[in-house]
Formats: C-alpha cells, structure tokens, sequence
C-alpha cells in the first residue's frame, strides 16, 4: 500500500518563528538571548527548476554560480557575512564537530573545504555562523546558556535521528542545568513522513509510539532526545512546518529526490 500526504492544510508556526519577506527572499527567524537562527525557505533566488529558486546545496547538479549568489543573498537577509558560513559536510551521521573563529569561511564558496564528515556544528565562540542544509531532514538548534554561551545546529535525517544525534549535540553542547534552547526547524511532519515497516520498527524500538498509520513523527523523536537531555518542554520549540506539505519549501520526497535544498544559519552574536 502507498501512503500519500494527507491534504491537510500546512500548519503555521508558532509566534516563536517570524516570517520575514525581503523582496520575495522568503525566510523564517528564530531568536533568543545572544544567538539567532535563520531557516530559508525556496523562495526568492536565482535557480532555475528543478532548483527554484532559493537553492542552497551546493552538492546538487545545479550551476554553483546560482548556489553562491542565493548563499549570498539569504546571508545578507539573515544579517551574517556569506564568507563567514561554516558548512558541515553531511554524512547522515551522529559526529558533532566543533568550530572556533578560525573555522569561518570553511565550505562556503564550495564543497571542498567543508567541516568533513559531520551532521552537527558546534561553537562557543561568537561571530561564527553555522550552515546546515536540507529537503525534508530536520535542523535542529540547541543553544545553552541566557545569554547564549554555546550553539549547536544538527542536520538529522531518519539515520541520524534513530541513532541519537540530536542527544548527542545536547552531549556535547553540555551545561547540564544552565538555560537553555531548541528549535525544531521546517522539514517533513509526521503528516507525511510515510516509511517502510523496517525503518518504523527501527524508531519504534528506539522511540515508542513515534510511528503510527506508517508515519514516522521525527519531530517527535527530536524532542524527546532533548527532554532526555535535560531541555524543558517549555524550552523547546517546532516550527510545525512541513516541508512536503509546503510548497514554499524543497522536499526531496514530494519531488522525488529532484530538488534543491533549504538551510539554516544560527550563531552566536557578538557582544557590542
Ligand atoms: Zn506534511
């Protein structure tokens, strides 16, 4: 049996996430006490389809040329310097690395100098944005401290999310009982995230109950890595956003592995 997406109308996030449109360039922020976050959306670049047009993987068949020119213009909405990304070379892994000042610029203008091997950025140094890309996997920021001390941002797929990654990036981050912060970002919702019974077994195993009428709520399983980790409910927050249901975002399930890739930005701001 196939499951299709239910046609439900896609949900709106919560006052916590602001939408921005800057001349078309459609973006999402989240923000707290010293750190800040941006998700792109589809909207408002230079590629052509199957790209269209706010295509930030540079890992795509897509011209490079389109790719440097939206990073530059989805850095500028967000306010950092598209020279300063530091862009994690993704594996579908559980490695966080983490990066420092002398990092800035790693995997920005191309995939060759990338932070290797790695689905999770992390740093403690203010000024340093990290880069995360996707078409349906789930970002996933923790920030610890009020104000913010320390950031990690996660690239978590159905792989990484089953193995852990997301309690991992709360290993690392650590300050176990300082303030702290999660959000959620856009990506496929337990409305669509049809899988195949091996795989909902595997979350079942892990995560009881996240998998259900063949879906498989990887929303879900992030925030109970955090709540295991020591986040608050009360601190962690989802965008509610699903990227298959929403045409304002790439999907790599709803246009069969065809598309471009959204992404997200978080950094720790620098104190004036
Ligand atoms: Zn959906």
């Amino acid at each position: 049996m196939t499951l299709r997406p239910k046609p439900e109308v896609p949900r709106r996030p919560t006052a916590t996430l602001v939408r921005h449109d800057d001349g078309g360039l459609v973006w999402y922020e989240a923000r707290g006490a010293g750190w800040r976050a941006a998700f792109s959306t589809r909207l408002g670049g230079f590629s052509a389809a199957p790209f269209d047009s706010l295509n930030l993987g540079i890992s795509t068949a897509d011209d490079p040329a389109c790719v440097r020119r939206n990073r530059a213009a989805f850095a500028a909405a967000a306010g950092v310097a598209a020279d300063d990304l530091v862009v994690a070379g993704q594996v579908h892994g559980t490695a966080i690395a983490e990066v420092g000042r002398g990092h800035r610029g790693r995997g920005a203008h191309g995939p060759s100098d990338v932070v290797p091997e790695t689905d999770g950025l992390l740093t403690r140094a203010a000024g340093v944005p990290l880069f995360v890309s996707f078409a349906d996997c789930v970002p996933v920021l923790l920030v610890a401290g009020r104000p913010a001390q320390a950031l990690a941002l996660v690239h978590a797929g159905w792989r990484g999310m089953v193995a852990g990654i997301v309690g991992e990036a709360a290993r690392v981050l650590g300050a176990s009982g300082a303030a702290r912060a999660a959000v959620i970002g856009p990506s496929i919702g337990p409305c669509c995230f049809a899988v195949s019974p091996d795989v909902g077994e595997r979350f079942e195993e892990v995560f009881p109950g996240t998998w259900r009428d063949g879906r498989v709520d990887l929303w879900e399983t992030a925030r109970r890595q955090l709540l295991a980790a020591g986040f608050a409910a009360s601190d962690i927050v989802t965008s509610g956003l699903c990227t298959c249901h929403d045409h304002e975002f790439f999907s790599h399930r709803r246009e069969y592995g065809a598309t471009g890739r959204q992404a997200a930005v978080a950094w720790l701001q620098e104190v004036s």
